[in-house]
Order: structure tokens, then C-alpha cells, then sequence
């Protein structure tokens, strides 16, 4: 018999939409960024965009050492048949910008009856315009971002009822709490991550089941934070790895 929490299969509620109008402050804490390492049947690591073969990619994720000690606080309340998978954490710039411009030809591929503008504003709902502007400041950028799935003991990811990074409406946090006859499965595995997350301190983004902040600006705008502790962080990249990086 496998013991899961109640709180963790608790319905996900409305999903707070950040307001652009809340401009809190950045005041940088400098925490470092942390290279994430593997822990066996618990975290696995699976750099995505390096896997494909994106420009700039990086082969390991780094994080915020307050959301790398999340995770593993989240990890003490996740039963032990689960596992998070890791696709994406800290994400240099120079990657958001290849990232970004992928999804724009992807859409215009898609709908190739939509002007600019339309084609622009729907890339905008699955990737951030790449900025390090302290009010615009693209999520990943600041180490305070993670992408990540639910998968068994042994890594495999479990059924969250759509692909990572697929641009649909099934792809939003709360699709299956409306739709629960389409995927039972799927709505129990997203309710497991989001209320393990939530649980210690993280914010989901409502249109992306797997993605989830804490402590940069998207975070503070959806809890009302006045003060932002992670900013953009700048890196100096070599053979797919970080060399340096810097705090703005
Ligand atoms: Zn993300």
C-alpha cells in the first residue's frame, strides 16, 4: 500500500495571473548558482535543450541555492515510488535568445495564416522574450526558474497529459481539474508536483504545467513580494558548460 499525503492530491485551485502593473524591486542577494548533481531513485538530471541540440545549450542545470535546497525539501514530502526529473534550471541568456527565435519559426510553421503580431504574442505564452531588464527580465535567467516533470523511482517520466514544452491548451497547469474524464492519471501526477511545490515556497506558471519559480520577478509578482532577491545573472560559457557568471 503506497501512503500519499492527502495535501498532495489536493485539486489544483485558480492559478494567480502575475499583473505586470506589480513592479517590485530587484536588491540582488548574490546568492551562487548551484550545478545540480544527480541523486539516484530521487533527481535526475536531463538538460534538455543540450539534448536538442539547441545553440548555446548547456549540458548541466544550475540553480539558485534556495531553489536547489526547495527541491530537495520537496523531495522529503514526494512518496518514494516518485522522482523529479530536471529539464531545465539556470538558462543563459544567449540560450533564451536561440530558444525564443525557434518557437517564433515553430508558430509561424503552425499558422501560417496569422499576421506578426499574432504569431509574436502566442511565442510570448510558452517562451519569455529574452531580457535582462530589471522589470522584463525573462525567468530563467535569474536561476530562480525550473523545468521539471514527475517520473517513477527509477527516472522514467510519468504521464502529465502532454509532451514538456508542447504549445497547447492541454499544456495549462489546470487543464485536466476541468477536464478530469480525459486523463485521470495526468491529473493526479500534475497535482502531485504542483502541490509539493507549492508546499515549499514555489509558484507555477499557469499555461505550463512544468514550469515554476521562486524568488525572481514572476515569482514576486504572483505573491505580492515587494523585494525580489534573484535578478538576471550573466554567463560566460565554454564546451556547453558555464565558465563564469555574473550578478547584474
Ligand atoms: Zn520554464
Amino acid at each position: 500500500m503506497i501512503f500519499i499525503q492527502d495535501f498532495l492530491l489536493s485539486p489544483i485551485k485558480d492559478l494567480k495571473i502575475p499583473s505586470q502593473k506589480w513592479n517590485p524591486q530587484i536588491l540582488e542577494v548574490q546568492e551562487p548558482l548551484i550545478k545540480v548533481q544527480q541523486v539516484p531513485n530521487r533527481l535526475y538530471i536531463r538538460p534538455i535543450y543540450y539534448e536538442l541540440n539547441i545553440p548555446s545549450s548547456i549540458q548541466s542545470i544550475y540553480l539558485r541555492k534556495g531553489v536547489y535546497l526547495r527541491i530537495k525539501k520537496a523531495l522529503e514530502i514526494l512518496p518514494r515510488q516518485y522522482s523529479f526529473i530536471l529539464f531545465d534550471g539556470f538558462r543563459p541568456f544567449q540560450v533564451q535568445q536561440s530558444l525564443f527565435n525557434l518557437f517564433l519559426e515553430k508558430t509561424k510553421m503552425q499558422h501560417p495564416e496569422l499576421t506578426e503580431e499574432e504569431i509574436f504574442q502566442i511565442t510570448l505564452k510558452y517562451v519569455a522574450y529574452p531580457s535582462i531588464e530589471p522589470t522584463l527580465t525573462s525567468p530563467h535567467i535569474t536561476g530562480g526558474a525550473i523545468d521539471l516533470t514527475l517520473g517513477d523511482a527509477n527516472g522514467n517520466e510519468l504521464d502529465l497529459g502532454t509532451k514538456f514544452d508542447e504549445m497547447n491548451e492541454k499544456s495549462a497547469t489546470r487543464y485536466f481539474e476541468d477536464h478530469p474524464e480525459e486523463n485521470v492519471t495526468a491529473l493526479q501526477n500534475r497535482r502531485i508536483l504542483y502541490n509539493s511545490l507549492i508546499h515549499v515556497g514555489f509558484t507555477n506558471y499557469a499555461d505550463e504545467w512544468w514550469h515554476y519559480d521562486f524568488g525572481n520577478i514572476s515569482w514576486a509578482r504572483r505573491v505580492n513580494e515587494q523585494v525580489v532577491p534573484y535578478g538576471p545573472v550573466l554567463a560566460e560559457l565554454e564546451n556547453n558548460d558555464v565558465k563564469e557568471f555574473q550578478f547584474i
